[in-house]
């Protein structure tokens, strides 16, 4: 029989699938693997999984224990299944940037939410790093799995997203295209990836107002790049210990508008209904077009699903009021029927 023991039986092996309209205009075959298809509709259940096994393995998370963390829902939504099937106790802090709809499929999956303001910086006692650090000194029994620099993160996707894209690929992908926020997924496909075949390219996917770019650079950390930004789930104003950079081999910048109309693209024309960030990422590819050639191979990492972005990216009015999306008259629709 081919029944699953629980629902975290279901994380990873998710579908590579083809880009056929968005880039028709490429010398090469372009793939996403979509893993909007794990059960928590993020990429990163595969990460929180595993930084519930380590904390088990090295004791810091014991029977009936509280898990913390700062998450803008995605490392959330996976934990939350974790803690649910293991029996733990969930408190996240997050935003209020992220989308509402984040916080309550969290609540919906039975963890406590503390939402917190966006633009402060780090180390303010406000910002949700701040607060998730201090309710993991005062909650007894509780466990903060800090994603950012928990080694736990980019292991998971060397073990389980890497091998994944080199089995379905038959080792023949040439580029990596990843956006980079805590630096997990891309770090660790990357390590995997390039320890197969060093000469793969990975390119890191980033938007404009993050502090990586200008760090991967210069290896500067200088602030006077960071200013808020509208999309989620990547860009950092820090640079989390995730990352090695020296497995990623170019960085590039999106901004917040090109990210969202591309994301509607690939939910019109591929079928492929995605968040925020992988918009962003197919974008940022498309800048880099030129440097592909015929028999490459482009795999592009899709992480999440747009059901959470409903509210945002896929509501005209919301598009518009940002200046994303130009207010069409009857003469225009009249005109592009025409
Ligand atoms: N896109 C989305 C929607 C995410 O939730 C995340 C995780 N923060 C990323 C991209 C970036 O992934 P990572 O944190 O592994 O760099």
């Amino acid at each position: 029989m081919k029944i699953k023991n629980n629902i975290l039986e279901t994380i990873g092996n998710t579908p590579m699938i083809r880009l056929n309209r968005v880039a028709k205009d490429f010398p090469c075959t372009v793939v996403a693997k979509v893993d909007y298809f794990n059960p928590g509709n993020s990429i990163k259940d595969r990460m929180a999984l595993k930084m519930v096994e380590v904390a088990e393995q090295e004791g810091r998370l014991k029977p009936g224990g509280t898990i913390i963390e700062g998450t803008s829902g995605n490392t959330g939504m996976g934990l939350a299944l974790a803690a649910c099937i293991k029996g733990y106790k969930c408190i996240f802090v997050t935003t209020d940037k992220q989308s509402k709809e984040k916080a309550d499929i969290l609540k919906a999956v039975g963890a406590e939410v503390i939402v917190c303001p966006t633009n402060v910086m780090p180390d303010d006692p406000r910002s949700y790093y701040s607060v998730a650090k201090r309710l993991s000194q005062e909650i007894p029994n509780s466990c903060y799995m800090n994603q950012y620099d928990n080694l736990a993160n980019r292991q998971a996707h060397y073990e389980s997203t890497g091998p994944e894209i080199w089995e379905q690929t038959d080792g023949k992908i040439t580029h990596l295209v990843c956006t980079a926020g805590t630096g997990g997924t891309i770090t660790g496909t990357a390590m995997f990836l390039k320890e197969k075949n060093p000469n793969i390219q990975v390119w890191a996917i980033d938007v404009y107002g993050s502090l990586l770019t200008h760090y991967y650079q210069t290896g500067e950390v200088d602030m006077s790049y960071v200013h808020p930004y509208i999309s989620e789930g990547f860009g950092e104003d820090f640079v989390p210990k995730n990352y090695d950079m020296r497995f990623i081999d170019h960085f590039e910048q999106v901004t917040d508008k090109d990210g969202a109309i591309m994301a509607r693209r690939l939910a019109k024309e591929e079928g492929l209904f995605c968040g925020y960030s992988a918009g962003s990422c197919f974008q940022g590819l498309m800048q880099l077009k030129h440097k592909l050639k015929k028999d490459d191979l482009v795999v592009c990492i899709f992480h999440d699903h747009g059901s959470r972005y409903v509210g945002k990216i896929y509501n005209d009015q919301w598009m518009m009021e940002r200046g994303f999306l130009e207010v069409k008259t009857c003469k225009d629709i009249i005109n592009a029927r025409a």
